[in-house]
């Protein structure tokens, strides 16, 4: 087999095609179909401070490597990383040293924020305090919060995540499986669903690309430093999921395609039927929360 468009050796077979492409003819492909992603849903606006969630993983390097690329054809636009350490040890800081090296090359202003100055505590504390909760509820409230907290201090109008078509699959999913409509309501290319000064609009240019194809650019650019996962990760519902869906997709290849593209024929409908919804203060830090006391502060009061 040879690359479908120059002949070249392949290196990827792209998800639901039989298509193969070489080096250059893939990346060329990623980046097109991710400025593709960016126009229809017009994710990034005219002067935008685009503050990137940066893990250190390849997701997220992969999201800052081509946001570099377009800032320098797009000097309206700023571009910075903000990086919370949950404090995960012997994982977030191996990732802490690749974001670090990865910015200063690029000349990116990076940020970071731990749960140990925000909160007093890190996860591994958080862990061994409440040991029958999953970390990762835990760990996603807190996280959110922080990146919209701190991009908003930053004067972010966009805060750029790397979730991609997998992410999104397991979201929509999962909120199925708890019959959570309201919280798909959030989901989509850019999330939220009324807008609010509080809250940076969050976008997500990878979102019609898999996992496979990130995997694969971050290959080829040198972005994938060492593959290690966060250690809690296995114990979310997120990951049986995840499994289920990868199962599914190996059997009848482009399932995950198709529970996205059918849910964006929805998301309209739902963007409207909760378009109501109120946006309250919390009571304790005066942050975005659906009434009285906000899910952090109240997870703050049992610590
Ligand atoms: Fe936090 Fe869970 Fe992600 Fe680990 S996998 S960083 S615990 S949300
Ligand atoms: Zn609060």
């Amino acid at each position: 087999m040879v690359c479908k468009k120059c002949s070249e050796k392949p290196v990827i077979q792209l998800t639901n095609s039989p298509v193969q492409l070489c080096r250059s003819c893939f990346l060329r492909y990623f980046e097109k179909k991710t400025l593709k992603t960016i126009r229809k849903y017009g994710l990034i606006n005219y002067k935008d401070h685009i503050v990137v969630a940066l893990s250190g993983g390849k997701d997220s390097l992969s999201l800052l490597h081509i946001l570099k690329k377009i800032s320098v054809r797009k000097t309206d636009i700023t571009l910075s990383a903000l990086l919370i350490d949950e404090g995960i040890k012997d994982y977030r800081d191996k990732s802490i040293k690749d974001a670090k090296a990865f910015c200063k090359k690029q000349k990116i202003k990076l940020h970071i924020v731990s749960y140990k100055t925000e909160i007093k505590k890190t996860l591994d504390d958080l862990k061994k305090q409440f040991q029958d909760t999953i970390p990762c509820s835990m760990c996603g409230v807190l996280r959110r919060y922080l990146l919209n907290k701190h991009a908003r201090k930053l004067k972010a109008t966009k805060l750029a995540t790397g979730h991609n078509m997998d992410d999104e699959s397991q979201s929509i999913i999962m909120n199925q499986l708890k019959n959570n409509v309201a919280l798909s309501a959030r989901l989509g290319p850019t999330t939220g669903i009324v807008k609010d000064s509080k809250f940076i609009p969050r976008i997500k240019p990878f979102y019609l690309l898999t996992e496979k194809e990130i995997a694969t650019y971050a290959y080829l650019n040198d972005l994938m430093f060492d593959f290690n996962e966060c250690p809690y990760s296995i114990e979310s519902n997120r990951f049986e999921i995840r499994d289920v869906l990868n199962n599914l997709e190996a059997k009848y290849p482009g399932t995950k395609h198709s529970i996205v593209a059918s849910f964006l024929e929805i998301l309209p409908l739902l963007k409207q039927k909760y378009k109501n919804q109120k946006i309250a203060s919390c009571t304790i830090c005066k942050e975005p929360a659906s009434s009285g006391i906000c899910t952090t502060c109240q997870i703050i009061q049992k610590i």
